[in-house]
């Protein structure tokens, strides 16, 4: 049987029998920058832009792309020249927006439940497009820092519409028990509260209700309670003209599809449930996709260590930890795992796992894959979005490097940290 991804996006394809990233072999850019490797195929990120981008057409509408997803300076340029502007949770990723281009403050959104007063400060006097306020204490911070510095910041509050949505508990956040956003019972009150300080100025309403949700329903019944608070806030005089829907569509990660027109039709189908409640509102949407966009785009590459039985078990140990892709181990998430160059000799039920000294360390658990030796490469997929943001040094393991291929041409976005960056801050 030859290997093939069918369901796979153009960037990640078999040739010949080898995994190609664009037009360059898997095993190539392994030899090359060694492994583990996180490899990016920047012809996908572009589609998947213009896909989700393209299915809200002629609607008002501004991408503001989640830095948390992936942050690599270099995929952030991509997206500025794509026109995206971006959601921020911290100083940190405003930061790196600023670095890449310091007019994309004017498409900044920022979101979080804890902004301390450096951050706020900073964002402020970048003039960001607009602030989510998360609570009554963060409305008073925000006032008080736009007074010191004679500054009236754009201001939205989070509301949580108390909507459930299928997904991991950890992800999910428009519920009334979830740290996320404010009450949107108690948000007439807060407008006005808001109103009444002279430093900032109401513009828009922000929701954001989960992360990698598939069923698009909690969409439309969120934005059908947005409307109504717009529809709400107007009517006491205030000058409501953004309404942010935040992030949240979802990936086929399993048995799935992500190939571009599995997508497009995701996106169609996601902004045929957001737009209508909005229809008459006249307002400017912005969106805050991180994992539909580049969730597909990217996979980890690692070389398979050493492979051995316990008992009935066979554990393939690889050179990738849970440091570097922490998904599988902090919401049991699924990802596809295949060879670069698969020998074609059967099938084995394998648990895939890490060097890390942890039982949560794995990639797969009981999982048939293709025959894999030492030595072996395998690729895990869609692993763009949350995978390098989230890897931490633990083991005292450096961060892998970054690769970005487009056509034959690949290149270094970010090198491999080596163990003297790691002790530097220490010596
Ligand atoms: C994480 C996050 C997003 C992006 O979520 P995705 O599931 O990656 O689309 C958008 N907005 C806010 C406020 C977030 O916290």
């Amino acid at each position: 049987m030859k290997p093939s991804l069918p369901s796979r996006p153009p960037g990640f394809v078999y040739k010949s029998n080898k995994l190609h990233v664009e037009k360059i072999a898997a095993s190539d850019l392994a030899r090359r920058f060694g492994t583990p490797l996180y490899t990016y195929s920047a012809t996908t990120i572009r589609e998947r832009f213009d896909i989700f981008n393209r299915a809200f057409g002629k609607v008002p509408h501004t991408i503001c792309y989640s830095v948390k997803a992936n942050s690599n300076l270099t995929i952030l340029k991509m997206l500025v020249k794509l026109g995206s502007g971006f959601d921020v949770v911290s100083g940190g990723e405003l930061e790196r927006v600023l670095v890449v281009d310091k007019k994309a403050a004017k498409k900044v959104v920022f979101s979080g439940v804890g902004k301390t007063a450096p951050e706020m400060d900073l964002a402020i006097k970048s003039d960001i497009l607009l602030f989510n306020i998360e609570s009554e204490s963060e409305l008073e911070l925000l006032a008080s820092r736009a007074s010191k510095l004679r500054k009236k910041p754009r201001i939205a509050f989070r509301v949580n519409p108390d909507v459930p949505a299928e997904t991991h508990p950890y992800i999910s956040t428009g519920l009334r028990e979830h740290k996320f956003g404010v009450p949107i019972t108690d948000a007439a009150l807060l407008y006005a509260q808001a109103a009444s300080t002279e430093w900032l100025e109401p513009a828009g309403v922000s929701v954001h209700i989960g992360s990698q949700i598939t069923d698009v329903a909690p969409f439309n019944a969120t934005m059908e309670r947005v409307a109504d608070l717009v529809r709400g806030l107007r009517a006491q005089g205030h000058n409501i003209r953004l309404i942010d829907g935040g992030g949240g569509l979802g990936i086929a990660y399993r048995d799935g599809d992500t190939s571009l027109k599995a997508f497009e039709a995701s996106a169609k189908n996601y902004s045929a449930a957001l737009l209508p409640p909005l229809n008459s509102l006249g307002i400017h949407l912005l969106l805050e996709p991180g994992r539909a966009i580049i969730g597909p785009a990217g996979a980890l590459l690692t070389r398979v260590v050493y492979s051995k039985k316990n008992g009935r078990k066979t554990f393939v140990i690889v050179d990738a930890g849970m440091n570097d892709l922490i998904r599988p181990a902090l919401y049991g998430a699924y990802h596809e795992i295949v060879a670069a160059e698969p020998r074609g000799t059967g099938a084995e039920t394998v648990d895939v796992v890490g060097p890390v000294c942890e039982t949560g360390d794995f990639f797969a658990r009981d999982r048939e894959l293709t025959h894999l030796e030492e030595g072996d490469l395998v690729a895990i997929l869609d692993a763009g979005a949350y995978g390098m943001s989230q890897t931490s040094n633990y083991n005292t393991r450096p961060r892998p490097a970054e690769v970005l291929v487009e056509g034959s041409r690949a290149k270094v976005v970010r090198r491999r940290e080596t163990i003297k960056d790691l002790l530097g801050p220490e010596r």
